[in-house]
């Protein structure tokens, strides 16, 4: 009997892993409060916002990106029919997500991390509203709060729901406090399985020994924030790769942007004059000729862009 490939599901529905391709592992489609736009009539515009992240996504498509994962959390807008309409006009895969953002939403205070987890179960097993779509992976968060007691209760519905679906988890941190290290000790903890974990934003750091320290522990660590120069000029963010490939880390390193085609945390003019590199396209565009040019190998750059997606959502064992 032939091996059955391992799925993942996406917008359009369930992929062979083998068939992910080239793949950005943090993006984010549409980015805009839901409790705004319930309430002020044209807070988005998203018959302008969905042609324009179509026409942004078509540009990585062209130079060779086949799936993106949106890491929009339930609590910062995702907007699952928008992502479906993106995935069906670019044919860009589109892996969705599901899990909660850092912040503290008043009505998760009284309720417990199983309590917590049943909505991303519920998204990964059912689907998400009525399309059908089922989430992919679950996201979330620590940020300047640190890892304390609230969002370790985040940090543990998520596990919850990682060890009852076998979806990986892809996390946001800062490098301006331990965040990183204390979501893997929490990780540990809850009996996360770190091989199926993407530790994010951890390229926003180019202090070679924190980032050993977190990979020695597993997991992925998302290289994630190209296109960002405020936080990492884009040079800096390469030489950090180019110098954790060198030392054999390509198969612990994705790579990606955390971009938004629409966001509603800045004036998207003031983005666009700032981070003009911060789109779907820097990353094929730019960023992998910096790193061949820096020396490293086609075979270390499919590692990071092909191979480790793959790896982040095979489901092993009796998953
Ligand atoms: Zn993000």
């Amino acid at each position: 009997m032939s091996q059955v490939m391992p799925q993942v599901e996406t917008a359009l529905g369930p992929i062979d892993v083998n068939d992910i391709g080239m793949c950005l592992m943090h993006e984010h489609i549409i980015i805009a409060d839901w409790d705004m736009r319930s309430n002020y009539e044209g807070y988005v515009d998203i018959e302008k916002e969905v042609p324009k992240a179509v026409a942004s996504l078509n540009k990585a498509k062209e130079r060779g990106v086949s799936t993106i994962v949106d890491l929009t959390p339930v609590n910062l807008g995702r907007d699952i029919h928008s992502i479906l309409a993106v995935s069906k006009a670019t044919g860009v895969n589109v892996i969705c997500p599901t899990g909660f953002y850092w912040t503290e939403e008043p009505w998760m205070h009284g309720w417990d991390s199983d309590y917590l987890s049943n909505y991303m179960i519920k998204d990964i097993n059912e689907g998400i509203l009525d399309t059908g779509i089922k989430a992919g992976i679950i996201k979330c968060a620590s940020d300047h709060p640190g890892v304390d007691d609230f969002n370790k209760k985040l940090l543990q519905a998520s596990a919850i729901a990682h060890r009852e679906t076998g979806a990986p988890i892809s996390t946001h941190t800062t490098v301006s406090n331990s965040s990183a290290r204390d979501q893997v000790a929490a990780f540990k903890e809850f009996g996360v399985d770190l091989s199926r974990v993407v530790i994010g934003h951890m390229g926003d750091s180019s202090d070679i020994d924190y980032l050993e320290e977190i990979l020695s522990n597993g997991c992925f660590i998302g290289m994630d924030r190209f296109g960002l120069e405020a936080f990492l000029p884009t040079d800096v963010r390469v030489q950090t790769v180019a110098t954790l490939c060198n030392k054999g880390y390509a198969g612990q390193m994705v790579v990606s942007h955390d971009a938004c085609s629409f966001q509603d945390f800045f004036d998207g003019e003031y983005v666009e004059k700032f981070a003009p590199n911060w789109c779907y396209e820097h990353v094929p565009r730019d960023v992998l000729p910096a790193l061949a040019a820096a020396g490293i190998s086609q075979t270390d750059i499919d590692t990071m862009m092909i191979d480790n997606p793959r790896k982040v959502f095979s489901k092993k064992g009796s998953y």
